[in-house]
């Protein structure tokens, strides 16, 4: 059975090997706020959730009644323990998927390396944000005294420059005000999720000791029918009492974006009027400041009225961390974590491309796990790399589950994918292939970015594409038969291909012809079809050139996928060795004279 849970849980529970003892939830919430337990595990649906925490090797549980969940977080992050959430068992996946489902994350690895991880990721992260979410389910409003400090923040430091200005003037209002500098009134943080957006926030009101409201878009509009414009009204009410204070309205997208008109968003906009009364209405007491924090991943769907002068009128970028960025970040995370010698940030941050600040986070908390399952005292690379795949793919379950046949089948078909993309010089090198069933695979490929890449090239996209199709290649050129575990390799294929057409205009080979096949975002059906048509012959190629890359390397691929056979996973130092040294070929490279004259 391929239970949708087992992706979720991200890992299963401690074994217990004895029943753990229970414990005041007093107790337990000091252990973590001290920095007294080296590690916590919140379990069980919301409204009946237990606490465990783990004090020098032994589990204590506690019973953690509703709407303590954010406390939980909160101390754990102050202690600096590390803190993990499993999900309550999902639905199980439908039965009738399975077949389907087979070889799904390994295509979404090879698509776009960093992407899976993000994926992953979001799962885990969506996960978390549900169960804090449900613990905001309160209905006074209460500040919180915020433990976040700028120093935990990490790898943003322009926009920390920024932003610490406004904790000096609510520190010491007076002051500033005698020189006549006032504070915007809002401030907008927007970006990818996981980026920080939220940390940097409560570090505002931390670093200068101020009283922090926060409250969430989505709960506006979700939780609270008919309550929404109220509950902001309750929000301001009691931060103006308490000012000098900060108010943080995460997602505020869920309450702020455009307004339809529509009779059936006459709640939201209902709510959004009474934000916008409230943000024109307070008057900036100048020795008793509010400032009012906002958070979005989708700023160009606020409207307009949001972000005129006087109200959201500060707009601060926050973007996935480059990889000296990256570095900082993980120093965050790794601080009370020993490394063992020759493992160091830099080395985490060059092959973690495209992750956000959370990511890294949870990446950090992985390996501390995978150093305890292997029972060192130090984290090393190889616990960073185990830590990597698992939080990409989930986690590998061992114990046979296929039959020698299948295992056949998907041994070629992985290999198909790990070879192609070794001789596509333009291919992401791969990181690890397996024949061990991961989360809702039955192998997998991870290929892992190199270097930071913020473009990319026609060529690489059809490298990439051709990638995608090589496991059905591999399967129909050795078997003379194909399986239903490549179904989402072509949704991957396709979905690719339309956004070269369709997006960025690389249907053909020049920029002119791609033009013939369609204007990106265009519609019509006359052009759609001609997209289509594109689209298609795109596909087509790549997967001849997979089928013909494969026949001129047949012997590597009937080697390799004997070695998956007997090994189950080989590595990236594996492969090279098993396919010799790969084709190189320079991404981006003049030719000759420059086209247009400059
Ligand atoms: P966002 O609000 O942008 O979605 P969050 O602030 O909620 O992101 O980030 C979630 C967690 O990820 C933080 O609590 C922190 O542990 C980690 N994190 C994210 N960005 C950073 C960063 N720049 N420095 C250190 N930790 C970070
Ligand atoms: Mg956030
Ligand atoms: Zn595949």
């Amino acid at each position: 059975m391929l239970a949708a849970a087992a992706v979720l849980a991200g890992a299963p529970p401690a074994p217990a090997a004895e029943e753990p003892a229970a414990i005041p939830l007093s107790r337990a919430l000091t252990l973590l706020e001290t920095g007294g337990a080296d590690s916590a595990t919140l379990t069980g649906n919301i409204g009946a959730q237990s606490l465990v925490v783990r004090v020098d090797g032994r589990e204590r549980i506690t019973p953690l009644p509703s709407g303590l969940t954010e406390r939980v977080i909160d101390a754990s992050q102050e202690g600096g323990v590390p803190l993990r959430v499993i999900a309550p068992p999902a639905e199980p996946a439908a039965v009738g998927d399975e077949g389907g489902a087979g070889f799904q994350l390994q295509a979404f690895a090879q698509t776009w390396g960093p992407l899976i991880l993000l994926a992953g990721l979001v799962i885990v992260s969506a996960l978390a944000l549900r169960v804090a979410g449900g613990a905001r389910f309160k209905q006074n409003v209460r500040p919180v005294r915020s433990p976040s400090r700028f120093a935990d923040v990490a790898g943003i430091d322009e926009i920390r420059d920024e932003v610490s200005e406004i904790s000096d003037v609510l520190r010491d209002p007076a002051r500033f005000d005698r020189v006549g500098a006032t504070l915007p009134r809002g401030i907008i943080l927007h970006g990818p999720p996981g980026t920080g957006k939220t940390l940097l926030a409560r570090a505002v009101a931390g670093e200068a000791g101020v009283p922090f409201f926060s409250a969430s878009g989505s709960e506006f509009v979700e939780v609270y029918g008919g309550l929404g414009s109220k509950r902001v009204r309750a929000l301001f009410a009691a931060a103006r009492k308490a000012a000098p204070s900060v108010v943080y309205i995460d997602e505020i997208d869920a309450v702020g974006s455009r307004r339809t008109g529509h009779a059936s968003s006459g709640e939201r906009e209902q709510t959004l009027d009474q934000l916008l009364t409230e943000m024109d209405g307070f008057a900036i007491h100048a020795t008793r400041p509010v400032v009012v924090l906002a958070s979005t991943n989708r700023i160009e769907d606020l409207d307009p009225a949001l972000i005129r002068s006087g109200r959201f009128d500060r707009k601060i970028a926050v973007g996935l961390p480059g990889k000296e960025a990256r570095r900082e970040i993980l120093d965050v995370h790794l601080r009370g974590r020993p490394l063992s010698p020759g493992t160091d940030s830099q080395t985490i941050a060059a092959f973690t491309v495209g992750m956000a600040g959370a990511d890294l986070a949870a990446l950090c908390n992985e390996a501390s796990f995978e150093a305890a399952r292997a029972g060192t005292d130090a984290i090393s690379l190889p616990h960073f790399r185990r830590a990597l795949m698992r939080l990409a793919a989930g986690p590998e379950r061992k114990g046979r589950l296929l039959s020698e046949d299948e295992r056949l089948l998907v041994a070629y078909h992985e290999m198909g994918h790990a070879l192609v993309g070794h001789m596509s010089p333009l291919c992401d090198p791969v990181e690890r292939v397996t024949v061990i069933p991961q989360g809702m695979a039955l192998g997998v490929t991870i290929a892992l970015p190199s270097e930071d890449k913020f473009l990319a090239t026609r060529q690489e996209c059809i490298e990439r594409m051709g990638m995608i199709m090589a496991g059905r290649a591999a399967e129909e050129l050795v078997f003379g038969e194909f399986t239903s575990g490549a179904a989402d390799d072509l949704i991957r294929a396709s979905t690719l291909a339309r956004r070269m057409v369709g997006e960025m205009g690389m249907g053909a080979g020049t920029t002119a012809q791609s033009l013939a096949s369609g204007l990106p975002g265009t519609q019509g059906a006359e052009a759609s079809e001609r997209a289509e048509a594109a689209a298609h012959r795109l596909v087509e190629d790549a997967f001849r050139t997979a089928t013909g890359v494969l026949a001129q390397h047949l012997e590597l691929l009937h080697l390799g996928a004997r070695r998956l056979m007997d090994e189950e996973a080989l590595e990236r130092d594996e492969l090279a060795d098993l396919f010799g040294p790969r084709p190189t070929s320079r991404r981006l490279h003049p030719l000759g004279e420059p086209r247009i004259p400059l």
